[in-house]
């Protein structure tokens, strides 16, 4: 199922700014001797670093991707080095680079959407086999007919296609729009950063192969460029794992604590919690309590007044409202609690779902609709004298535990006397 609204630009970010930094150094002229040093072993150095790293997640795909992108670099840095120090290119240099141009989009497009889904040790076996097969095929070919190979490489199969732009062989771009297509789709389907950084890098590899003979270091900086894409994302992906909840998106606890050591003079805590949800877990079923949990966490990441939400743990979210006083927030708090309570969640149970269109529009249109709503209770703490975040968060607890005992549905700051428990709902207007 594609969901648009996990699509993020953030995803794409970290990709997006190695790419122009890529772009622009390969543009740079005259690079000091450090820089060519630098450029030299840079893509060994990210291979080495960035494949241990995959190597200790356990990412092949990732793994592979980069040894791909390093042989194509391997294979053509040989002939760049041969140009420069001779002035002319190697006699199979034409070959050589053909070649690269339709095997680096067909190897990284098929390991970019070849998930890892056996045994991790036969996907090893798997893609390492699919290496040697297309490398020795290659390689086999190159050596025993290289010009017949050449001829097949470079033919000029469209020429009502061919275009004085075009700088590669016709058949690398079909290969580079088919890899790309997949990687979208791929994207679209499942938005993760790693398939945000597969795009973009493929993207970078594509700049990348016209201007190899040209711009002097094109190819070490692009290379590299890629192959710390799929790092970096591999580090974001880690990064969320520790840091985001999986079943709502929000933050996590842990994302919580560090956010708390950061927190300033003043900011008020808030806890919330969904009443009665056991109750609802026994009478709907899980599956319908976790999407009830999705929806409550998508309202409360709306809140207003600077205020973020984070899953603290079960049915229970906080909210950190930073630099801010408890008058400030009760109005949205109250907002928040309102439009969850007159929510009605239409359900998507698989069970519940209808024949046919006809019986949905009904549904849909109220007859015999199964929608269901629920409330949640909050309890508020504002940062006073000396106290600790982890005080702070105990009073909003406590706070919490006054709204549950004033009767549910309802904000309470802490130290506010339970009848004082008004619904603010002039407030909330
Ligand atoms: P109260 O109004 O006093 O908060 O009552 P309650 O039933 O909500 O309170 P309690 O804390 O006893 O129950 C929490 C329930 O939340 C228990 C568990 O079944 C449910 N729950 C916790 N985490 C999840 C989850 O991730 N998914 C689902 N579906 N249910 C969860
Ligand atoms: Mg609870
Ligand atoms: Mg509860």
């Amino acid at each position: 199922m594609p969901r648009s609204s996990a699509v993020r630009l953030s995803h794409f970010l970290p990709s997006l700014l190695l790419l122009v930094a890529g772009l622009a150094a390969a543009y740079v002229k005259d690079l000091n001797v450090f820089f060519t040093s630098l450029f030299n072993v840079l893509p060994t150095l990210v291979l080495l670093l960035g494949g241990a790293y995959c190597a200790v997640y356990r990412r092949q795909r990732e793994l592979f991707l980069m040894v791909t992108v390093y042989i194509a670099y391997f294979l053509l840095d040989t002939q760049t080095d041969f140009y420069r120090d001779n002035g002319k290119v190697r006699e199979d240099a034409a070959v050589v680079f053909h070649l690269v141009c339709l095997l680096l989009p067909l190897l990284f497009g098929l390991f970019a959407a070849w998930q890892e889904r056996t045994h991790l040790f036969q996907d090893m076996v798997a893609r390492f086999a699919v290496l040697l097969v297309f490398g020795s095929v290659a390689l086999a070919l190159e050596q025993s007919f290289p010009q017949a190979l050449l001829l097949w490489l470079s033919e000029i199969r469209w020429p009502a296609l061919h275009g004085a732009w075009m700088s590669l062989i016709q058949l690398s771009y079909p290969m580079f729009a088919a890899a790309f297509l997949l990687l979208a789709w791929q994207y679209w389907r499942n938005p993760r950063p790693l398939h945000a950084a597969q795009l973009v890098g493929l993207l970078g590899l594509f700049w990348m192969l016209p201007k190899t003979f040209i711009l002097p270091f094109t190819l070490n900086i692009m290379c590299s460029q890629v192959m710390l894409m799929i790092a970096a994302a591999v580090a974001h992906e880690a990064y969320q794992m520790a840091f985001r909840d999986e079943l709502t998106g929000l933050p996590g606890r842990r994302a919580l604590n560090e956010r708390m050591q950061r927190l300033g003079r003043n900011y008020v805590l808030a806890m919330s919690d969904v009443d009665h949800f056991k109750k609802f877990n026994d009478t709907h079923g899980h599956d319908v309590g976790d999407q009830v949990l999705r929806l409550v966490a998508s309202k409360l990441s709306k809140i207003g007044g600077g205020g973020r939400a984070y899953r603290y743990g079960g049915e229970e979210f906080a909210l950190v409202f930073a630099g801010k006083t408890i008058d400030e927030c009760m109005p949205h708090l109250e907002v928040i609690r309102q439009s969850i309570e007159t929510y009605a969640i239409q359900l998507r149970n698989p069970d519940n779902r209808p024949q046919d269109d006809q019986q949905g529009r009904q549904r849909r249109s109220g007859a015999g609709a199964s929608s269901v709503s629920v409330t949640v209770s909050i309890g508020v703490a504002e940062r006073l004298e000396q106290r600790t975040p982890e005080e702070v968060l105990k009073s909003a607890d406590q706070a919490l535990y006054n709204a549950k005992g004033a009767g549910r549905n309802c904000v309470i700051a802490f130290g506010q006397n339970r009848r004082g428990a008004v619904r603010m709902e002039a407030a909330a207007g």
